[in-house]
């Protein structure tokens, strides 16, 4: 499609941020311009209009930003996949491993409905691994945490359906897309 040149045009590379040897890939360039924003979520809109998805998931924070007006126009709604302890209430809460350490995603309790056909979208996948949570989380996680009582398994998972992936953009050399336990992935543009 002749508008992703625009979009990818648009993205600004930093280098060494956040730290020595990252290249950096900033959507908020792309949030300036107008029309190219629009073209952006229109050209998800226009994959995802009649496919019967009810959820959309944005994941923090990036999918805050595309995920909302992804869902309006297919007239599903939006659901916030968040870092550890920003969510009020009752969460389920999925870990996943990063080059050091540890993060987590968590989503309320009662958010989605067994069977909803969920679609999880972020700016940006790397090594797929905020993917395969996010995944997780709306589908099968059994790790339930309220906030005074601390984490424990639960019997009941989600159950969501996640028919497919959004990002902006792919770095390809990291092959995240192999890591999302064969859910479909659907970009926007490359970056090597
Ligand atoms: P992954 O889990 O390794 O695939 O990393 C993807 C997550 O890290 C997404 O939530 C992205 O927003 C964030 N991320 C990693 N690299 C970049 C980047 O160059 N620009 C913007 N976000 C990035």
């Amino acid at each position: 499609d002749p508008r992703t040149q625009a979009i990818a045009s648009t993205i600004r590379v930093v280098p060494n941020f956040p730290k020595p040897g990252i290249m950096f890939q900033d959507i908020t360039t792309l949030l300036l311009n107008p029309p190219v924003f629009k073209d952006t979520i229109d050209l998800f809109v226009e994959r995802y209009t009649g496919k019967g998805i009810s959820v959309v998931a944005g994941v923090e924070a990036r999918g805050f930003i595309f995920g909302p007006p992804i869902a309006l126009a297919i007239g599903a709604k939006f659901i916030p996949l968040r870092k550890p302890n920003k969510l009020p209430g009752e969460v389920m809460s999925e870990e996943y491993e990063l080059e050091y350490g540890a993060d987590c995603l968590e989503m309320h309790v009662g958010a989605v409905q067994a069977g909803e056909r969920a679609l999880v979208v972020d700016d940006l996948v790397a090594t797929g691994g905020t993917l395969c949570a996010a995944i997780a989380l709306l589908g099968d996680c059994k790790k339930l945490r309220i906030h005074v009582e601390g984490l424990r398994e639960t019997d009941e998972r989600a159950g969501a359906e996640v028919v497919e992936c959004a990002c902006v953009i792919e770095l390809p050399e990291l092959k995240g897309r192999e890591r999302l336990n064969g859910k479909p992935l659907y970009i926007l543009c490359m970056r090597l």
